[in-house]
């Protein structure tokens, strides 16, 4: 075992990310250590980049990063997972397992939960530590560098999918067709719906197609007049990170529908209440996604293939491909390969 690794880490907030040489971390009671072999980068590593504090709690310097794919290289005390075992890093490290949102299945609320690159060491690094109980049994047919975004994009499309109520001949509008949106619309279609796609950038609304959109829209000002033309949408799920998505929604909205807040808009917006007081319209969130959902979610990707667009990328460029990803330079999913040199 070597005791020394390349991580990117946040060392000064507004900085970026540096490359770094730091201790192999060695795995506590009920944690195994994962040799890295992926690891997808999230929005939420962006947020926390370019935030304007290092997150309660978290480590200093801190490793971003958390949709690892990593091979079991050490065991922790009482931890009975064999190394050689491919499992995955999600977004969730540990919960208090005790509180209402643990008790009542929704686990990635739990106030006190720990994430991997927020509070804990992430999974920029070619080791990371995992609880046993959290970490992620991997289906053998999918590739790591596919499967690392599952561990976060995937999940969260999946919850808001949930969410959504969708079912068969129902008008489903997925408002985003970055990599969440993408994981969004093929998981629409599995349910039957239409799927109605709708983004600002024509080429992402040509993968939209591909991965399988009944219809695309360009998000202007006659969108929502166009989904009424469709028959109104019985569910919105955005996944656009802007507010803006707003201006189109409560037009396009039938009576009893739903809509569902996947992407983190921090900017508000206005909601006339006598809207929905006649309009009868659910509004929900989602928020990554609990352990059974990620079953659920990674037997329906291996079944039906679920995949996004992925650009690879060796750790050290992690923190350009951060740029990329905030100029929205990404037709998908960036993904750092550990299998090229650091
Ligand atoms: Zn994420
Ligand atoms: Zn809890």
């Amino acid at each position: 075992m070597r005791d020394m690794m390349w991580a990117a880490q946040l060392v000064t907030i507004g900085a970026g990310m540096e490359m770094r040489r730091v201790p192999v971390p060695r795995p506590g009671p009920g944690e195994l250590l994962l040799k890295l072999e992926s690891s997808g980068i999230c929005h939420t590593d962006l947020h926390v980049r370019d935030g304007a504090q290092f997150p309660d709690g978290a480590p200093r310097p801190l490793t971003l990063g958390h949709e690892g794919i990593g091979v079991v290289v050490e065991q922790g005390e009482g931890a009975r997972t064999p190394p050689g075992t491919r499992l995955g890093a999600p977004y969730l490290h540990d919960t208090c397992g005790d509180c209402r949102a643990c008790l009542t299945g929704r686990e990635s609320y739990c106030a006190t939960h720990l994430a991997h690159g927020y509070n804990v060491q992430g999974t920029f690094a070619e080791y990371v530590i995992v609880k046993e109980r959290y970490a992620v049994a991997l289906p053998s047919s999918l590739d790591s560098l596919v499967s690392a975004p599952h561990m976060c994009a995937g999940v969260t499309a999946y919850g808001g999918v949930e969410k959504a109520g969708l079912a068969p001949g129902k008008n489903a509008v997925v408002i985003g067709c970055g990599g969440l949106g993408q994981y969004g619309i093929q998981l629409a279609k599995l349910t039957g719906a239409n799927v109605i796609a709708i983004d600002t950038s024509s080429e992402k609304l040509e993968e939209a197609r591909r991965l399988g959109a009944d219809q695309c829209l360009l998000a202007d000002k006659s969108a929502a007049d166009s989904v009424v033309a469709m028959g109104g949408a019985d569910a919105v799920i955005n996944f656009a990170p802007s507010n803006r998505i707003w201006d189109m929604v409560p037009g396009m909205l039938n009576n009893f529908s739903t809509f569902v807040s996947v992407a983190m808009v921090a900017q508000p917006v206005p909601l006339v209440l006598e809207w929905l007081t006649f309009k009868d319209v659910t509004i929900t969130g989602s928020s990554v996604g609990t352990r059974q959902q990620m079953r659920d979610f990674l037997r329906l990707a291996d079944i039906h293939k679920i995949a996004v667009d992925i650009e690879a990328v060796p750790l050290a460029k992690a923190n350009d491909a951060m740029n990329r990803l905030a100029r929205g330079q990404v037709k998908g999913r960036f993904v750092v390969d550990f299998s090229r040199a650091p």
